[in-house]
């Protein structure tokens, strides 16, 4: 057996094995030593090799799926090697005959088909990158649906790309795995690197892998493709096949995206804007889970991808939009339409599962209801959309029905209920088959004939407490207490009651006709088991037949299902359709940010203050007052500028995905890049610090952004020197005015920058404003034209709660700093005149924090489980008259 397993382990190298044996999957050597430490269970020993222990851990079969998760996650790969024969066949070969095992399968994170093993509301995806020539292509897969998709790539745009696509596993040429930069690129995206050999690579037989992967003889129907794309698109099947081991899942034909189809958003402008995910990596508080209202998986999926990809073509986005429109204006169809998408479990998965062999009746039942409720879907809609409706939706209903013989069938073949495995039948429903049925009655009669004789073998020992029981070892046996064991073993009981097993408390037996009915039971039940077997097998091949069509209605029903998501989100929040045009219009009334406004609204605080913004970019379309792209935003601390910057960003890309926004108006122009640059963090780990950090994306704005751009800039240069950084924000803002030419928002501290409004044509000033009341400051939340004279933050802090003298002393700094600046000094010269300590004068009373009050010195010497009732009361007394009057204690 050691044999067998070091030639396969010989072939799984880079992966942990899985060794079936029985009811376990065995790990030896340095697999189990990893995978213990891994996993956090017991290390064990087996035999030796070489004349050393070998070590050893195992997982249950039945419980492999949340042991291999972990492992996936771990960062670990898995070769999963079966039984590939009965061990009785084995055993016929001779006694010491090792049974037949072979890699059935390598799991990698991006080859992930089980329910358990993903996330239903996440795709998962695969990719692969390649380049020819400095022409790059990225091809993507989501394995679990059979989502195929391939774009052009430059190297400069691969973490941008990957960062919009979140792969699980990025496959690359394996000499390129030395480039550092190109590593760091794909290790910023969070995914695994597989590098393969060239030759998986190598684009000529990418083309021929392409053809018979997909059984056509030509490319050509599904469009024109790049040597790179080629590339990377053989890549990626190449691998498929070689970590299903032969077996092709489904996929779909490739769909080619258009370079410059999607509004381009670096991975720091994601990670800033928290599209799908916070900053510190949860989706909770992230924009997807503020605006998902899907109900089922598929759904989910397709939401995150487009808010992940928001398209640049206006007619796509209105054919979204329409059908998002369609459903906010019609509530009872909205809610019916959502009543049956939540009956519809995932289809796409399942029918992977079934193309792999991996499926179980479980997947028939779940394509059973999801294919009913789709005809149910395309009914409601045919009954309540005219003619011309939404193209997007009339699109779905066609895609949705014509599925009632593949339901039929499967109501007819399947119970309502089957069990998770095809292996042990129970699943195929009565009268669907006549031979089955057949079976089934031979089976059960011999049950039925089994329980009687219980009584009979009762009656005839006199033994009231006699029971026929079974188990796996035995098969049937009869059972009775151990003190009749003497009469059951003597005549004449002996003569029929054959003894079996002696236990402490019972004695077993069994009987000729007892084996005779099992005999006939387990070949009527073994007939039936092979029946249902086949009759599963059937029903999988019939609906893979209709593969193609059952796909179609899977992705019409997640796009019904985001259609009905946004319109119950616009509906309820009271979210508006943009208007999007062509031209470089930004106009936003009454904009809200949709996570800030949600977080207040759970929160119980005050009402959301909605805000305009006007960044129209071409003079020509404004009427009357100049246009104003850039706008320069001051404000105290706290006031929400940042609020506001990311709200309009968040609604140009809602208004793209094809969503309604949360404004009373927006007319957005195309926007065909996003930047923002959002508070500050180190990257430590990538050697850069916050600053360096700050200016590298910014450098990418200055460098990228064309006249189509929105960028989001908050706080340009807070982390050097004051002087630095007015600087550098100062020559930014003239940069982005004068050469970027686009539409931005700029918020900032420097309040020196406002004065760039009287020379710079397309900027103006604008302020969130606060009301000063009682020395306290009133957050107001708005957004008006105008600049602010200060930032408030020593105000801000005080509410932070820095301690008194701090905050005191600060203002003291603040005071000398501001007078010595109307003066004209210089801020070195300054410090000299400053008192040294911030000492409060004598009259004034003690700060509280500095040290431990009289009474609370006296506190800290009691001891309370030393006192005595009446001690403490007296020690309570005593602490009120300390506080009362403090100086008097000492
Ligand atoms: P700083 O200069 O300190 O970074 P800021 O001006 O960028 O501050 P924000 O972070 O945008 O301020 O906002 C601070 C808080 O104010 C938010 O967390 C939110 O709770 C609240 N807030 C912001 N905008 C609004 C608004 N329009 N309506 C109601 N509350 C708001």
């Amino acid at each position: 057996m050691m044999a067998q397993y070091l030639e396969i382990k010989a072939r799984a190298e880079d992966a942990l094995l899985f060794y079936r044996m029985g009811d376990f999957y065995e790990l030896f050597f340095d697999d189990a030593v990893h995978a213990a430490a891994a996993l956090d269970i017991a290390l064990t020993k087996r035999g030796k090799h070489l004349g050393d222990d070998i070590p050893m851990c195992g997982v249950p079969v039945h419980a492999s799926d949340s042991y291999l998760q972990q492992l996936i996650r771990s960062g670990f790969r898995v070769a999963v090697c079966e039984q590939m024969e009965d061990p009785a066949e084995a055993k016929k070969r001779g006694y010491k005959a090792v049974v037949k095992r072979d890699i059935v399968r390598l799991v990698t994170p991006g080859t992930l088909t089980e329910d358990s093993l993903l996330d239903a509301r996440s795709a998962n995806h695969l990719t692969a990158w390649a380049e020819i020539r400095g022409a790059g292509a990225l091809a993507w897969i989501d394995m679990s649906t059979g989502d195929l998709t391939v774009t052009e790539t430059s190297r400069a745009a691969l973490g941008p790309s990957l960062a919009r696509i979140a792969p699980k596993e990025v496959l690359i040429v394996e000499d390129m795995w030395e480039d550092d930069a190109l590593a760091a690129q794909i290790r910023d995206a969070g995914a695994a690197v597989t590098p393969l050999s060239r030759a998986s690579f190598d684009s000529q037989s990418s083309e021929a892998r392409l053809k018979s992967f997909f059984r056509i003889d030509a490319l050509d129907a599904f469009g024109a493709f790049t040597r790179p794309e080629l590339s990377a698109l053989g890549a990626l099947l190449d691998y498929v096949e070689l970590t299903q081991v032969g077996k092709a899942p489904l996929v779909k034909p490739p769909l080619r995206e258009v370079p410059g189809g999607i509004m381009r958003i670096d991975a720091a402008t994601r990670r800033n804007l928290e599209l799908t995910r916070t900053l510190s990596g949860e989706k909770k508080g992230a924009l997807l889970e503020a605006i998902d209202r899907t109900v089922t998986g598929a759904g989910a999926r397709l939401l995150e991808r487009r808010l992940s990809s928001p398209a640049t073509d206006p007619s796509i986005i209105a054919k979204r939009a329409e059908a998002v429109e369609a459903l906010v204006e019609n509530p009872p169809l909205r809610e019916a339409l959502t009543e049956a998408l939540r009956r519809a479990p995932e289809i796409e998965r399942a029918l992977t599962r079934l193309s792999l062999d991996r499926g179980g009746p479980r997947d028939l039942t779940a394509l059973r209801e999801g294919l009913r409720q789709a005809g149910a879907l395309s009914a409601t809609l045919t009954a309540s959309l005219p003619a011309d409706g939404p193209v997007d939706l009339l699109q779905a209903v066609e895609a949705l029905a014509g599925h009632e013989d593949a339901v039929a069938l499967l109501e007819s073949a399947l119970i309502v209920e089957p069990p998770l495995l095809a292996r042990d039948g129970g699943y195929v429903a009565e009268t669907y088959d006549a031979e089955l049925d057949e079976a089934r009655a031979l089976r059960d009669q011999g049950r039925g004939v089994i329980a009687s004789l219980q009584a009979r073998y009762a009656e005839a020992t006199g033994i009231a407490s006699l029971k026929v029981k079974h188990n796996n070892v035995l098969g049937y046996f009869i059972e009775t207490p151990a003190k009749h064991a003497e009469r059951m073993m003597a005549p004449p009981l002996s003569e029929d009651f054959i003894h079996r097993q002696t236990m402490a408390n019972a004695v077993r037996f069994t009987t000729v006709e007892l084996s005779e009915l099992e005999t006939k039971i387990l070949n009527a039940g073994g007939r039936a088991l092979r029946i249902e077997q086949r009759i599963f097998a059937e029903l999988c091949a019939a609906i893979l037949d209709r593969a193609p069509e059952i796909g179609n209605a899977a992705r019409a029903l997640a796009r019904v299902d985001v259609a009905a998501g946004l319109a119950t989100l616009a509906a309820d929040e009271n979210w508006t359709r943009p208007e999007i045009a062509f031209d470089r219009d930004f106009v936003v009334r009454a904009g809200r940010h949709p996570v800030v406004e949600r977080a207040l609204r759970r929160e119980g605080g005050g009402p959301f203050i909605a805000n305009d913004c006007d960044l129209t970019a071409d003079a020509s379309l404004e009427e009357g007052g100049s246009p104003k792209p850039v706008w320069l935003l001051t404000g105290p601390n706290m006031a929400g500028k940042s609020t506001f910057l990311r709200q309009n960003a968040l609604i140009a890309i809602l208004a793209q995905m094809g969503a309604f926004v949360p404004a009373s108006f927006a007319r957005i122009g195309v926007v065909d890049q996003l930047f923002s640059r959002v508070g500050a963090a180190d990257d430590l780990a990538r050697g850069r610090s916050t600053f360096m950090v700050e200016m590298v994306e910014t450098a990418a704005i200055l460098n990228q952004a064309g006249p189509r751009a929105l960028v989001i800039l908050d706080e340009i240069g807070r982390g050097t020197a004051t002087y630095d950084g007015l600087s550098i924000a100062w020559a930014t803002l003239e940069h982005l005015h004068d050469v970027n030419d686009c539409r931005a928002l700029f918020a900032t501290h420097y309040h020196e920058l406002t004065a760039l409004a009287g020379r710079l044509d397309g900027l103006k000033n604008a302020t969130v404003a606060v009301r000063e009341w009682e020395g306290e400051i009133v957050f107001l939340h708005e957004v008006r034209d105008g600049a602010a004279d200060r930032s408030y933050g020593v105000q801000v802090a005080k509410l932070a709660g820095l301690p008194a003298p701090v905050i005191a002393r600060a203002r003291d700094v603040l005071e000398a700093l501001e007078s010595s600046e109307r003066d004209g000094g210089r801020a070195e010269a300054l410090i000299d005149d400053l008192p040294l300590f911030s000492a409060p004068p004598p009259s004034a009373p003690t700060p509280k924090s500095a040290g431990p009050s009289a009474a609370e010195a006296r506190l800290a010497q009691l001891n309370p489980d030393a006192m005595t009732p009446r001690e403490a009361l007296d020690a309570l007394y005593e602490l009120r008259a300390i506080n009362r009057n403090p100086d008097e204690s000492h």
